[in-house]
């Protein structure tokens, strides 16, 4: 288990992280009646049939950098067709009970690293979006956003029997998927402009738009000592989610990650738990 004061600075181990039940009431006793900051990622979507691809076990990944996908049509033309397959299933998952959960505990703000909406379709109120919606398409040339179900008919009706000649590629949690052969597929451009598409999505090599990092450092501020930051489903690998982690430490605010494998952000939390989101959220409310 992990209880520490924060500030010291230790490499994470599995050694830290705790799956004793002890320690996930500890844990849980900790949170209630708080005022909360959640910062979900993958692990919660995963029973709801989206895949985590840095959880346990998952095969390693790189997925497309914003620089590959503007380096012209060939990519463009790999990235959309995969994508196009991988949202084809992913806009058909559904909330799960952790997504419910959360909805009822209504924190001051859930911050999520996830791209599926399912937060907010699971009815949850103040949602910060960290890195974007797969449903929503803007354009690089004239920045119009537009929903990602015209896009998918029109996609569709580029490329007539295409999807189902696909078989059963394997889904990403970013709605893409594994295919190689993508060469054939018809990527349409702004309908508006002629200019080329991306998913509203934070890409890597992307940064995060500095107002929605202010959004989220804002509510990890007002937390005090008498709040606490909730990480649920989340390794903390990329920067854009561990550094709420690193500001709340700093301010003396309790932070409790439930996830399932270690994370960056265990030497900084007072509870480290080895526990499912569903069953961790599920608990709380
Ligand atoms: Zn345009």
């Amino acid at each position: 288990m992990t209880v520490r004061t924060p500030g010291a600075a230790t490499a994470p181990t599995e050694a830290r992280r705790s799956g004793d039940p002890a320690d996930v009431v500890r844990a849980l006793d900790l949170l209630a009646g708080r005022r909360l900051v959640v910062l979900s990622g993958a692990g919660l979507s995963t029973d709801s049939g989206i895949p985590d691809y840095r959880g346990p076990g998952a095969p390693a990944r790189t997925p497309m950098t914003y620089q590959e996908l503007v380096s012209g049509p060939a990519a463009q033309q790999r990235y959309w067709a995969r994508s196009h397959l991988g949202w084809g299933r992913m806009r058909s998952a559904e909330p799960n009970a952790g997504h419910r959960a959360l909805a009822a505990l209504d924190p001051d703000l859930l911050i999520t690293q996830n791209v599926d909406g399912l937060h907010e379709r699971a009815g949850s109120r103040r949602v910060v979006a960290l890195h974007g919606r797969i449903s929503e398409v803007v354009c690089l040339g004239c920045r119009e956003t537009t929903p990602r179900a015209a896009l998918h008919a029109r996609m569709d009706a580029l490329n007539p029997g295409w999807a189902q000649a696909q078989g059963e590629a394997e889904t990403r949690p970013d709605g893409d998927v594994d295919l190689d052969d993508t060469a054939g597929f018809v990527v349409p451009a702004c309908a508006t402009c002629g200019g080329v598409l991306k998913p509203d999505v934070v890409f890597f090599g992307e940064n995060v738009p500095a107002p929605r990092v202010q959004r989220c450092f804002d509510a990890v501020d007002a937390l005090g000592d008498e709040g606490a930051l909730l990480v649920v489903g989340s390794s903390l690998t990329v920067m854009s989610g561990l550094r709420f982690v690193r500001r709340a430490a700093k301010a003396g605010t309790p932070v409790v990650i439930a996830n399932r494998g270690v994370t960056r952000g265990d030497d900084l939390a007072t509870y480290a738990v080895d526990v499912g989101c569903t069953e961790f959220l599920t608990a709380l409310l």
